[in-house]
C-alpha cells in the first residue's frame, strides 16, 4: 500500500512537473528513465570490439602497449550523444554515466579480451575542477563497470597535479602539459591489468599521459574503454 501511494505521489508530480529526456528534453513516459526510448535507439555505437581494424585501437597502440581497447559511442556535433554528454559533464547528470556504465560493463563481460581485468581505474581530475563540478564525471561510468567485471575501482592512485584547462591554450601547449600533469600515488598497487576509463577520447593524448604512468610498472598490462570516441 505504502508503495502504491507513492508511485501515485510520483505519477501525480510528473504529470504536472514531468521529467524530461536528457537527451531531447521531450517528456518521459512510466519505464524511461533519463533517457527516451527513441534517444537510446539513435546512440551511435562503434562496435569497435568487432571491428578487426578498430580505429581506437590503432590510435592508442601508436601511442603506447595497450591490451585492449574500445569505445561506446561515436561522438559527433549537434548529437543526441552531444547532449548527453553535455550533461553529464556539465549539467550535473552525473547518474548519466551509471548508464553508460551498464551498456559498457555487458559489453565487456561478453568479450574475452577483457576476462582478465584486475581493477577499472578513471582518469583523474585535478582537485579544484572536481569541487566545482561537484564528481569526476567518469567515477559512476567506471564503478559501474568494475561492479560488472567483480573487480575493485580503484580511485586515487592516479592523481592529476596540473589544472590543464587553465594552463593551455593550443593543442601543443596542451600536450605537452598533460604528458607532466599526472602522478602516481602512494596507494599501493600490485602488479595489475589495468582497465583505465574516460569520457570521451580524441588525440588519445590525456590517456597516453595517464596509461604510460601505469606501465611505469613492466609487470602491468592496459586496457582502455571511453564513453565517446571523437570522430
Ligand atoms: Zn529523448
Amino acid at each position: 500500500m505504502k508503495n502504491f501511494a507513492k508511485e501515485f505521489a510520483n505519477d501525480l508530480v510528473n504529470l504536472f512537473f514531468p521529467l524530461q529526456c536528457l537527451g531531447c528534453n521531450s517528456p518521459l513516459i512510466p519505464n524511461e528513465k533519463n533517457i527516451c526510448v527513441h534517444c537510446q535507439l539513435q546512440l551511435p555505437f562503434t562496435y569497435f570490439h568487432l571491428d578487426e581494424n578498430n580505429p581506437m585501437a590503432q590510435k592508442l597502440n601508436a601511442l603506447l602497449k595497450i591490451e585492449a581497447t574500445t569505445s561506446l559511442c561515436y561522438f559527433e556535433k549537434n548529437s543526441v550523444f552531444e547532449q548527453l554528454i553535455y550533461q553529464l559533464k556539465y549539467g550535473g547528470q552525473e547518474q548519466l554515466g551509471t548508464y553508460f556504465g551498464s551498456l559498457m560493463g555487458e559489453l565487456l563481460l561478453a568479450l574475452k579480451e577483457f576476462k582478465n581485468i584486475e581493477a577499472v581505474i578513471p582518469v583523474p581530475l585535478h582537485p579544484k575542477r572536481k569541487r566545482k563540478r561537484g564528481y569526476n564525471q567518469v567515477t559512476l561510468f567506471g564503478k559501474t563497470i568494475a561492479q560488472h567485471l567483480d573487480v575493485p575501482f580503484i580511485e586515487g592512485f592516479l592523481l592529476r597535479t596540473e589544472n590543464t584547462k587553465q594552463l593551455a591554450k593550443t593543442t601543443d601547449d596542451r600536450n605537452a602539459v598533460l604528458k607532466n600533469a599526472f602522478e602516481l600515488g602512494t596507494k599501493n598497487s600490485n602488479p595489475k591489468h589495468w582497465l583505465l576509463v574516460d569520457d570521451i577520447i580524441t588525440t588519445g593524448a590525456t590517456l597516453d599521459a595517464c596509461g604510460s604512468l601505469l606501465l611505469k610498472n613492466p609487470e602491468n598490462q592496459l586496457s582502455i574503454a571511453t564513453i565517446g570516441y571523437r570522430i
